[in-house]
């Protein structure tokens, strides 16, 4: 199989010539800007030396500064921080946000470190990449396998490097280190909103719909919760390690709760600290995905569905809070099953749209209300989830074939590319300069 950046570009290509993108603005989007790659010199607890692989990748800058997060992961690669920062870049744009797309990572397995470890290995990545690095230049976030400490320990190694207060140069950062209130749900709760507004246009009730959930990260935790409380029967749920089914639902927070106190994913019910085993089965991952539940949400990793799985997915709809999680073949194939999709550069953007919200904040001095931070990413979040829906709607009947109208991913692709396009053409194109156009 090609690459995770390879099948990325042959992702926009698709979908840009289907939106009539002209060549010269897909050309500028299938590459970085830059990519700084370096070692990480980390003092283990032991004394001995270790170094780590790291990367920055600072995809665009077109619409603004880069923005995207930084991974600590074993498979970490060029090639993945290279689509992971062409996927922010669509994202930011798609929700309307002054951004660019970037992204970060470290080959490691942070389970394997120490927390003192941790810290100097985070500290150490800002180090490595600080001249490029910036409240107006590239601003990082958490990813797979980094949290608020995380980002607070790269922001004060940032502020000690320039000598000032610079809260705006990584968002995601602990609320008392100038973090948004909000932030650590964010993903979550956008990923919930885009569920919800699909299920209205479905005319669908909540009650009635079953959601298996894979990963059980930060992500895939609040959506999970979110959707539990609001009535959809939350039945599978699963962790790097395995996943748990249940016909009659899960309790999430208790599943959570438990997680953190075992680090096992276990199907209980508590109440305060007694928990109780709930009836349950212990299923693989291919089985996970392959329930037949109402609403798949795969909140792991790239490549989940490829073409070997794709044809066992029996869900009606799928909400994407990973990154890629489906391959581009196996996404026309879904697409052809009448699966419907919410796209990742919609349904994960609340995490990217609360750490704008909190870089605006940082520059202004003026912290916002968690009533005021969940108010405007619903606001963003509708408007976004709106155009892109009605935009797929309004393409009915021209296409030829089995599909009638193209895809949300489609549309949402439409509406960046067509955002990005415009800043291009007004910086002068082809045509201007050959005087064919004034
Ligand atoms: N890592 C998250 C994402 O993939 C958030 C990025 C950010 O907040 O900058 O969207």
């Amino acid at each position: 199989m090609a690459d995770v950046f390879d099948d990325a570009i042959k992702r926009l290509y698709t979908l840009g010539q289907q939106a009539d993108i002209p060549d010269n603005v897909l050309a500028h989007l299938s590459r970085p800007v830059a990519v700084l790659c370096s070692s990480l010199h980390v003092r283990m607890d032991d004394g001995s030396s270790q170094y780590f692989q790291a990367y920055r990748c600072q995809y665009s800058y077109l619409l603004g500064p880069c923005k995207g997060g930084i991974r600590f992961h074993p498979n970490v690669s060029q090639a993945e921080v290279q689509a992971l920062g062409l996927w922010m870049t669509i994202k930011c744009a798609v929700i309307g946000l002054p951004l660019g797309g970037g992204k970060g990572g470290v080959v490691v397995d942070p389970k394997q470190l120490s927390k003192l470890e941790l810290e100097r290995l985070s500290r150490a990545y800002m180090r490595a990449n600080v001249d490029v690095i910036g409240p107006d230049r590239d601003i990082p976030a958490p990813d797979v396998y980094t949290n608020a400490r995380i980002m607070g320990w790269m922001c004060d190694e940032y502020e000690i490097i320039t000598r000032k207060k610079q809260p705006a140069v990584i968002t995601g950062k602990p609320i008392e280190l100038g973090g948004s209130l909000g932030r650590e749900e964010a993903t979550g709760r956008g990923a919930f909103l885009c569920t919800e507004f699909l299920r209205e246009k479905m005319s669908a009730t909540a009650s009635g719909l079953t959601v298996a959930v894979q990963g059980f990260g930060n992500a895939g935790y609040h959506v999970a919760r979110l959707l539990g409380e609001a009535g959809y029967k939350v039945v599978a749920i699963s962790d790097s390690k395995g996943a748990i089914y249940a016909p009659e639902g899960l309790d999430v927070e208790s599943v959570w709760q438990q997680k953190q106190a075992t680090t096992k994913l276990q199907a209980v019910y508590c109440q305060g600290s007694v928990c109780e085993i709930v009836e349950h089965k212990n299923i693989s991952h291919e089985e996970l995905l392959a329930l037949d539940v109402d609403i798949l949400i795969p909140a792991a990793l790239e490549n989940s569905i490829t073409m070997v799985n794709a044809a066992d997915i029996r869900a009606r709809w799928i909400v994407e809070v990973a990154n890629g999680p489906i391959s581009s073949e196996a996404d026309q194939l879904l697409h052809k099953k009448g699966i419907v999709i919410v796209p990742d550069v919609l349904a994960n953007a609340g995490g990217v749209t609360v750490s704008y919200f909190e870089w605006v904040q940082n520059k202004a001095g003026y912290p916002w209300t968690l009533e005021e931070v969940r108010q405007r990413l619903k606001d963003r979040m509708q408007q976004a989830f709106n155009e892109i829906w009605d935009y797929h709607k309004a393409s009915a009947g021209k296409e030829s074939g089995v599909e009638s109208e193209v895809s949300l991913r489609s549309a949402a692709y439409a509406k960046a590319l067509h955002g990005i396009k415009n800043v291009i053409d007004v910086r002068g194109t082809k045509a201007y300069f050959s005087r064919e156009e004034s």
